[in-house]
């Protein structure tokens, strides 16, 4: 079996720099509606060997240098040894019993995230499957504080009876938090956005909206990176609002904590240490395999009583070990922090810093190649990794731009040498490629705007 997996990797991990990103074979590769199940099987080396020429002749390359679609980071090889070693080993690290390496590890990795990003070294943690999962452990403990304000224990007794739980954001909330606060109970609705048609906050807007709840307690969800522009919610102006009116400042910086590692977009975050909680993903800008993230918590006794996973045979919440099956959403969880600690070791802060300045670097020169061209349109300012633009030649009305970048965009996927989709901003159709990737280099880079522009003009002689 090993054997089969090392061809395998073999194959993918060493595949030429220009292999395109979506493979010749069309989609899964299976029926729709697929055999039933075998009632005996084939045996393991017939099953892998299928599995493996499948993947091999279909999968997305979605871990290589040239995918630039959502925000997907890819595997460092010191992260993707460890998660081999991780999944060999199959430790259950919900309890310390189960696990004591994967627990200890887990207490080194999120000690060193939290140095990696200057966030205080006193604040609990916790290893999550993503983002959403990271929101949704910090939007929780926010409803808990919430609640002990009202005098109410939510995680023992709901929300049942109390008012609605006010929260506060700009328009540049992620799709997880909404998500989160459904979950929670919350509701999706209960977000108030305060914002212009850009997403930016509208600070007196908000101030107005807390002074108006008259010392009722609210919570203020904050992002650090938004996805269609890599823009920031000023976070030390909503710490400030958090102080001054007891509320509670989640930051949810998926990708956009990075900023943290380098000197020369450190002030973007600025202010994230005093927060109150904060989210982000290791799966994205950290390179560890799916799925990873990790939620900070500020005060370390309210994820007991909201996580705790009690019975009798189980480990109590205040043990003197670590059991992170009690501290969040999963109980039974594998061992992520393999892969976190792996790459962290090995590349340590001035690797990372490294990446993530040669990834700033990189979309400052896509920003320049989309201005250098005058059928392209760079659509916002450029802070991070995310390159906001659309195409636009001149003579084409704005009436039939979306429809255009909207085909283009399918015809981007449909080729596959390059690959990103599109986003709505300020209410026009945009594409906006993340690069997150350790492996993508500048000549990754160049390709998406040669690719953009020979599409185009096939689409166009072809006619609308
Ligand atoms: C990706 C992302 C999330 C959700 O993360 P998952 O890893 O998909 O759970 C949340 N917030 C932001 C800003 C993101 O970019």
């Amino acid at each position: 079996m090993l054997e089969l997996v090392a061809a395998c990797q073999r194959e993918l991990l060493s595949a030429p720099a220009d292999e395109p990103v979506r493979p010749g074979a069309a989609e899964s590769g299976l029926p729709p509606i697929g055999p039933p199940l075998p009632e005996n099987g084939v045996g393991a080396a017939k099953a892998v060997t299928e599995l493996s020429d499948r993947v091999l002749r279909t999968a997305i390359r979605s871990a290589g240098p040239r995918f630039f679609h959502f925000v997907i980071g890819g595997v460092t090889p010191a992260a993707l040894a460890a998660d081999m070693i991780t999944t060999t080993a199959d430790q259950n690290v919900g309890t310390w019993t189960s696990s004591p390496i994967g627990s200890r590890t887990e207490d080194i990795a999120l000690r060193w995230l939290r140095e990696l990003f200057g966030l205080p070294g006193e604040w609990s943690g916790v290893l999550t499957s993503g983002a959403t999962m990271a929101n949704f452990v910090g939007l929780a403990s926010a409803r808990r504080w919430w609640g002990l304000r009202h005098g109410a224990d939510v995680d023992r007794d709901g929300l049942a009876g109390l008012p609605g739980v006010p929260v506060l954001a700009s328009g540049y909330l992620h799709s997880s938090a909404v998500k989160s606060l459904g979950m929670l109970g919350i509701g999706r609705s209960s977000v108030r956005f305060h914002c212009d048609d850009t997403g930016r906050v509208d600070l007196a807007g908000m101030r107005a909206e807390l002074a108006g709840l008259d010392g009722a307690p609210a919570i203020i969800s904050a992002s650090a990176g938004e996805v269609n522009t890599g823009a920031f919610d000023p976070i030390s102006e909503l710490a400030d609002l958090a102080e001054e009116f007891g509320a509670w400042l989640h930051v949810d910086g998926a990708f956009g904590l990075f900023a943290g590692v380098s000197e020369r977009t450190r002030h973007l975050v600025a202010g994230v240490g005093r927060a109150d909680s904060v989210g982000s993903d290791g799966h994205k800008w950290l390179n560890v395999p799916y799925d990873c993230g990790f939620a900070f918590v500020r005060h370390p006794e309210l994820l007991g009583p909201i996580f705790a996973n009690a019975a009798a045979y189980l480990p109590g919440v205040d043990s003197e070990q670590p059991n992170y099956g009690n501290l969040g959403p999963e109980s039974s969880r594998r061992a992520r922090s393999f892969a976190v600690w792996a790459s962290l070791a090995a590349y340590g802060r001035a690797g990372y810093r490294r990446m993530i300045e040669g990834h700033l670097d990189l979309a400052q020169r896509l920003a320049e190649r989309v201005r250098a061209e005058p059928d392209l349109e760079l659509l916002a300012d450029v802070p991070l990794n995310i390159v906001c633009f659309r195409y636009h030649p001149n003579g084409v009305p704005e009436a039939e731009l979306d429809a255009l970048n909207t085909a283009l965009a399918e015809a981007v996927l449909a080729d596959g040498r390059v690959y990103f989709g599109t986003t709505r901003y300020r209410g026009v159709v945009a594409f906006r490629p993340a690069i997150v990737n350790w492996r993508t280099g500048p000549a990754d880079i160049d390709l998406i705007v040669e690719v953009v522009l020979e599409l185009a003009q096939r689409l166009r002689q072809v006619g609308p």
